[in-house]
């Protein structure tokens, strides 16, 4: 298990290649995303290492219904009771557990091997009840407040958050950061993905954090370099 600050009150948790992020909220826990299935064990641990105990996890904010995002989302409310959030558009997906939509490879040929490793659209999870549906421009008032970006393009029912509390931005797979700064392994629509990217390049955070990857820093000015702003 890794369990690494990034900022206070924010851990991010990683597990065979997929990152959920632990937020204090006032004496309880958030969760953004679940990982692979079989994450729940990594999960509760990492509370735990926290000095928490499971009932802690109040809320899982899901960013997208892929497979490595909602894969433990099941086993996590059995084992805590914990509220789940997520965009109307994808919550069908997961409360089906019937997998994603198709997509198709970013350029480049990193992101083909990566896409033929990883991308299963077809994978099957075990079905999770969402509780709250969450739109652009709302704010889930948990951890001091997230503000919800919907970052269509990779899948139509992402979403970004906002912390302002932290400066942190969680961009999910909107792009990720390995081998640098980029984007995700597909999409299901690039030039809608494109005008997400340049939409979270127009705002203002210090800290970036990813569904894939380590967090950026100095990220803003990263993000319009790479996609303007
Ligand atoms: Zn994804
Ligand atoms: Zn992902």
């Amino acid at each position: 298990m890794a369990v690494h600050l990034v900022a206070p009150g924010v851990h991010m948790v990683s597990h065979r290649g997929a990152n959920m992020y632990l937020l204090d909220d006032d004496g309880r826990l958030v969760l953004v995303d679940t990982g692979f299935p079989g994450s729940e064990g990594v999960v509760l641990d990492a509370i735990a290492a926290l000095g928490h105990a499971s009932a802690d996890l109040g809320d899982i904010i899901l960013t997208h219904a892929h497979y490595d995002h909602v894969g433990s989302a099941a086993a996590l409310v059995a084992a805590t009771g914990a509220r789940t959030w997520m965009h109307p558009v994808d919550a069908p997906l997961a409360e089906s557990g019937r997998g994603s939509r198709p997509m198709k490879p970013a350029p480049g040929l990193l992101r083909h091997l990566m896409f033929r490793l990883f991308a299963k659209p077809g994978r099957t999870t075990a079905p999770v009840k969402i509780d709250e549906l969450v739109e652009e421009g709302a704010t889930i008032p948990l951890a001091g407040g997230l503000r919800v970006i919907h970052v269509p393009g990779h899948c139509a029912g992402q979403i970004a958050l906002g912390q302002p509390a932290t400066g942190i931005l969680f961009a999910a797979d909107t792009c990720m950061n390995i081998l640098g700064l980029g984007d995700p392994i597909g999409f299901e629509d690039r030039a809608i993905g494109r005008a997400s990217q340049r939409k979270l390049a127009a705002l203002d955070f210090t800290i970036a954090c990813f569904g894939h990857g380590q967090p950026l820093h100095d990220a803003a000015a990263r993000f319009r370099a790479r996609w303007g702003g």
